[in-house]
């Protein structure tokens, strides 16, 4: 880097935002960093996210995301251990005549033997096996953003309640208009604005990644967060899984209302329709628990036509970096995402 350091604005403080942000330090700490939210910290899809981290992937580059991810979370916890994320013991649960399919899936499965199996869930439908998933936690992921966000603040700046209105790309750099009234200047722009990616002032300028946003439900079981096996179903992408910060068990499913707005979602918080498609999910793979959802979370993420996260110029100067698209695995793939959003800054923070 040369005498002086580049100035990076990263706008977006979810998970990804935050966690870019904190490898970008790590990389180049002389960078001057500014991160912009428009809301607090952590206050949007990172706030209702189940944050289950689990080593699954459809294509080989989500895999390797997921595991690189896997390891950046496993140094955090053992460097922090205070920090909300909690490992737990997750299972596959899939028929014999997919096993192939799952074990190209999800990295490391180990089998359980029968006696095995039914000890862990002796209510499991006739026809499925279980596979343990190694290196699986939950995390209170507003927690980690905020975590993330507090310690950002000795190094960095860090703008809550402002939004980004207007951004203007040249040649020489880009120009913010912030709704608090303030300009900022910067060499590079990292867009991660989670499933608002559609709306803001960079709306002309995602159009062409025909990134569309997906509703996501999860719903609360009260049950003990001890009590049971977590499981997930490939076949039917759900998984029930213990969230033990809050005292509770999550249902999630794959809900495929589309072209939803954040602000919608966040109106209408669960509806009957959703509990009834819930309940109908998990009536299929553990009939006990359905007449238990009754609550939860609902809001909605952005996802790639690929269903691959984005890492990607925008613009013509490659100065705005949009960043998400993470389909649903917002949290367990952002540390993979972050470094090589990091890698494509690589000629601003060494040019200098
Ligand atoms: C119910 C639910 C359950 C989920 N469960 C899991 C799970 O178990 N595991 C997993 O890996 N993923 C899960 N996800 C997905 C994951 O939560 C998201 O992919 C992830 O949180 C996205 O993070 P982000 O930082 O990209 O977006 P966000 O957290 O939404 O952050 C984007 C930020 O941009 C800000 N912003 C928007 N516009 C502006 C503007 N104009 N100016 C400034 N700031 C702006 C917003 O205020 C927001 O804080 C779940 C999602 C939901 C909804």
């Amino acid at each position: 880097m040369g005498m002086t350091a580049p100035r990076i604005v990263v706008v977006g403080g979810g998970i990804l935002g935050c966690t870019i942000a904190a490898r970008l330090l790590e990389r180049e700490p002389r960078v001057r960093l500014t991160l912009v939210d428009r809301d607090l910290v952590g206050a949007g899809a990172s706030m209702y996210s189940a944050g289950v981290h689990f080593p699954v992937g459809r294509s080989e580059r989500v895999r390797q995301l997921s595991a690189a991810s896997a390891d950046y979370y496993q140094t955090l916890r053992a460097r922090h251990p205070q920090l909300p994320m909690h490992g737990f013991d997750f299972f596959v649960a899939a028929g014999a005549a997919d096993a192939d399919e799952v074990r190209a899936r999800c990295a490391g499965l180990l089998p359980l033997s029968a006696e095995e199996q039914s000890r862990v869930a002796p209510d499991l439908p006739v026809g499925r096996e279980l596979w343990r998933m190694p290196d699986c936690h939950v995390t209170d992921v507003q927690g980690l953003a905020l975590w993330h966000a507090q310690r950002l603040r000795g190094r960095a700046e860090v703008l809550e309640g402002v939004g980004v209105e207007a951004l203007d790309e040249s040649a020489d750099g880009v120009r913010l208009s912030l709704s608090s009234g303030r300009e900022l200047a910067a060499d590079a722009v990292v867009l991660a604005p989670g499933p608002w990616v559609n709306e803001g002032c960079w709306s002309g300028l995602t159009a062409g990644l025909g990134v569309r946003v997906k509703k996501v439900v999860a719903l609360h079981l009260q049950r003990p967060a001890e009590e049971g096996a977590a499981l997930f179903f490939p076949a039917e992408d759900a998984f029930l899984a213990p969230l033990p910060h809050r005292g509770h068990w999550l249902f999630s499913y794959t809900c495929q209302q589309w072209d939803v707005s954040p602000e919608q979602c966040r109106q209408a918080g669960v509806e009957a329709r959703e509990i009834a498609e819930a309940r109908e999910a998990l009536r299929g793979v553990a009939p006990a628990l359905a007449p238990l959802l009754s609550s939860g979370r609902v809001f909605c993420d952005a996802y790639s036509p690929s269903r691959e996260p984005l890492a990607q110029y925008l613009g013509r100067h490659r100065r705005v970096l949009f960043v998400g698209a993470c389909n649903g695995s917002g949290y367990r793939l952002a540390p993979g995402v972050a470094a090589e959003a990091v890698a494509l800054l690589n000629h601003t923070l060494t040019k200098g």
